[in-house]
This record gives C-alpha cells, sequence and structure tokens, in this order.
C-alpha cells in the first residue's frame, strides 16, 4: 500500500510522462477581436480564455490605453484609421506576454475634462469586455461629421492604396476609392458642407467637386460628367452635386470619392457611414 507522499509523487511522474509523449497543450491566450461600437459609444475586445484588463487615460496626445497581461500577440502592430476624433484603433505588442491595445483620438482633443472620468471596465464575460466611452468622448464622436454616406450607388471597383495606374502603368498611389457607374448616376455630397472648389482639372480629375466639412476634412468628388453645383455654395448631406462620368484620366464611367484630413488623403472606407470598426485578429 503507498503512502501519501508516494502517491503524490506518482501523481507527478504521470503528468511529466504526458507531457514529453504529447504535445504540450499549454496555448497563448490570444486577442481574438477589437472593437469600436460608434452606436453605443464603447469598445469592445475578446480573448481566448479569461484576461484581466488594465485600462488608463494617458494624455499628450490623448489615447486610452488598455494593456491585457497574459494575452499574447504575434502578429505586426495593426493600426486602423477611424474618423476624425477617435483617429485610430491600434494593437500590438507591449512585451512577450502582454497585449497592447489603443485607441487614439485628435490631437487637439480637450483632455481636461477626460481627466474627470473614470474608465468604466466591464467584464460581459472573463473573456469579453466592454469599455464605455465617458459622455463627452461619446458626444465628440457622434458631433464629428466624419459619417460620410456613400456618395454614388454603385460597385467599388478600385480601393485605396498602391496600385499599377490603368492608364499610366506606373506604381502610385490610389488616393481614394473608385465607385463604378453608369454616366449619369447621381453623385450625392457624403456630408454637408461647402464647396470648396468645383471645376476642371488638368491633372487628372477632369470635372471635380470639392467639399469642406465642418471639422475641416475635405472631400473629392472626380471624373463628373456634369458639375451641379458653384464654388462657395453651401450643400446638404445627400444633396446631388454632380453626375458620374468619364472625364480626365479615366478608363470609364466612375466616381473617384477621396477624403483628405489635413490635406492628406485617407482611406475613405473607415469613415463611410458604419455602426462598427472590427480589427478582427482570430486569424493571426
Ligand atoms: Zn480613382
Amino acid at each position: 500500500m503507498l503512502n501519501f507522499a508516494q502517491k503524490k509523487n506518482i501523481g507527478y511522474a504521470v503528468i511529466f510522462w504526458a507531457g514529453i509523449v504529447s504535445v504540450p497543450a499549454v496555448q497563448a491566450n490570444r486577442l481574438e477581436t477589437f472593437m469600436l461600437d460608434k452606436v453605443r459609444n464603447r469598445i469592445e475586445f475578446t480573448t481566448q480564455v479569461q484576461v484581466e484588463p488594465r485600462g488608463q487615460i494617458i494624455t499628450n496626445p490623448t489615447r486610452l490605453v488598455i494593456d491585457l497581461p497574459g494575452a499574447t500577440y504575434e502578429g505586426p502592430t495593426v493600426r486602423r484609421n477611424v474618423g476624425s476624433m477617435v483617429q485610430s484603433l491600434r494593437v500590438g505588442r507591449l512585451d512577450s506576454i502582454t497585449t497592447r491595445l489603443v485607441v487614439e483620438f485628435a490631437p487637439d482633443f480637450n483632455v481636461d475634462l477626460l481627466d474627470q472620468q473614470p474608465l468604466r471596465m466591464e467584464a460581459k464575460s472573463p473573456s469579453r469586455w466592454s469599455i464605455q466611452f465617458p459622455t463627452t468622448v461619446a458626444a465628440a464622436i457622434q458631433n464629428t461629421a466624419t459619417t460620410f454616406i456613400m456618395p454614388a450607388i454603385g460597385q467599388i471597383s478600385s480601393p485605396f492604396g498602391w496600385r499599377i495606374h490603368p492608364v499610366t502603368g506606373v506604381r502610385t498611389l490610389h488616393k481614394g476609392i473608385d465607385i463604378a457607374a453608369p454616366t449619369g448616376t447621381p453623385i450625392l455630397a457624403a456630408a454637408e458642407g461647402i464647396v470648396n472648389d468645383a471645376g476642371w482639372d488638368d491633372g487628372g480629375y477632369g470635372n471635380f467637386v470639392e467639399l469642406r466639412h465642418p471639422d475641416g476634412t475635405l472631400t473629392l468628388y472626380a471624373h463628373a460628367s456634369r458639375i451641379l453645383v458653384s464654388k462657395g455654395q453651401e450643400v446638404s448631406q445627400g444633396q446631388l452635386i454632380a453626375e458620374v462620368g468619364s472625364t480626365g484620366r479615366s478608363t470609364g464611367p466612375h466616381l473617384h470619392f477621396e477624403v483628405m484630413i489635413n490635406k492628406v488623403a485617407v482611406d475613405p472606407s473607415p469613415y463611410l457611414r458604419s455602426d462598427f470598426v472590427i480589427l478582427n485578429l482570430a486569424s493571426r
């Protein structure tokens, strides 16, 4: 008959051997998703198993930082543009055992108001967490004019990014998205604003309209067959401003749509109306 100590040793031996003969069942706790919910003014994230997040608001520049100790993240830093007030979501590795989530705000965002509000982190389950934005942040997100409607009905035929230009054959940055649609299709103001410029562009845009929105963001609509607004005119969201065409450097009727923040063209897709911005990381 074995005494207690012997039983214990046998137990350890069994575990030890199990560890040698089979692949150890030690799995990294991965971050699965990181989501901004624009309707409910919160961010949510999920991990494979439970996690104890630490969150804080850091100023200069303002950002919300959430560290997930014990959650590993192997991939390169992922950054997703969101809009003008919440500028981006970022996921990266703080160290070998800690994943860091960052919500970056606009540089001019009023941080004094933020400091007075604690961060409310709530576990929906041990692996699914929700962080409600302070009311000041929520209001700022709602009040920015960077939620655009699709400016034309059609298929996105070319996304934002580097590509071989269809006319010149040279690798260039495609500074907007192309929406393929028949000539004459209405082009609508993506948001309310003022016509900053409208007319003919020799550089390739052909007939174009450029709108300035209340937060300073510019949107540009190129290759139009007809322009229906003039410089200085106020337009409302959804107003007819031009018609799709193939003027300028173009291979067929489409709308080339650009979004510019501080005069730099950014990928318009995150700014087009959507309730959620989701980073899906499960495949990484
Ligand atoms: Zn284009």
